[in-house]
């Protein structure tokens, strides 16, 4: 009943896309209220990273013992689409585009072999009080999204973010390795024996706030890591 719902609620009140602001059609009963349009997603500059190895993304952590593989899904460049999505996702209270977002990235990523073999697939985590503030991890839909379409369990326990430290944004270059040092930890680390995780961020900038992470899973003895990122700064 509530897809029902939805779908005709969705057909009534037509929803924006959040890249043009042009009323979205529902084309599906399965997804009653895309946040993107067709016409944007076409439009999405995409990085072509998953069946990509030694790519820009992977040459940022490819010091870490345990990194495995990375890709990202789109480019990202100031005030444009791909910039506009993630931002509205991040800061204007709709973490739904990037469930969408997510599930693209899982359709493209499923033509190579880059989603195979991972055990589970861990959000990089806000602080509790940065959670709080917002309402939500916007890292968790793009869990969510992967999810939905590739059916790797999600893991939002084993990892941390135990300092919270200034927005990114406001830092550069070595500051921000400073800013990001021994900001999470890891809990129960013996469950994560040999596992292959694919860590999730929505974007890639120096890989200074994913490094830091890796740096904490060490304690995740055996374990394999890869990074999956929504976009990624040229
Ligand atoms: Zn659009």
């Amino acid at each position: 009943m509530d897809i029902i719902r939805q779908y005709l609620s969705s057909v009534l009140f037509p929803a924006h896309c959040a890249g043009c602001g042009q009323p979205t059609e529902t084309q599906s009963l399965a997804i009653p209220n895309p946040a993107i349009c067709p016409e944007c997603i076409e439009r999405l500059e995409r990085t072509e990273q998953f069946a990509l190895r030694n790519n820009l993304t992977e040459d940022l952590f490819a010091q870490n013992k345990q990194f495995e593989r990375a890709a990202t899904f789109c480019f990202y460049d100031k005030h444009d689409l791909v910039s506009c999505l993630i931002q509205k996702a991040k800061y204007g209270r709709h973490p739904e585009i990037n469930l969408e977002l997510a599930r693209l990235a899982a359709l493209d990523g499923l033509q190579s072999d880059f989603f195979e073999d991972i055990d589970v697939i861990i959000p990089i985590p806000l602080h509790t009080r940065r959670y709080k503030q917002r309402g939500y991890n916007q890292s968790d839909y793009i869990a969510r999204g992967l999810n939905e379409i590739l059916h790797i369990p999600i893991d939002t326990t084993h990892i941390e973010r135990v300092r919270n430290n200034p927005q990114q944004a406001l830092t550069t270059g070595k500051e921000r390795e400073r800013n990001v040092e021994n900001i999470f930890a890891v809990n129960h680390p013996e469950e994560m024996y040999r596992k292959h995780i694919l860590l999730v961020d929505d974007v890639i900038t120096t890989g200074s706030t994913i490094r830091s992470c890796m740096e904490a899973m060490s304690a995740f003895r055996g374990a394999h890591i890869s990074v999956f990122a929504l976009a990624k700064t040229r």
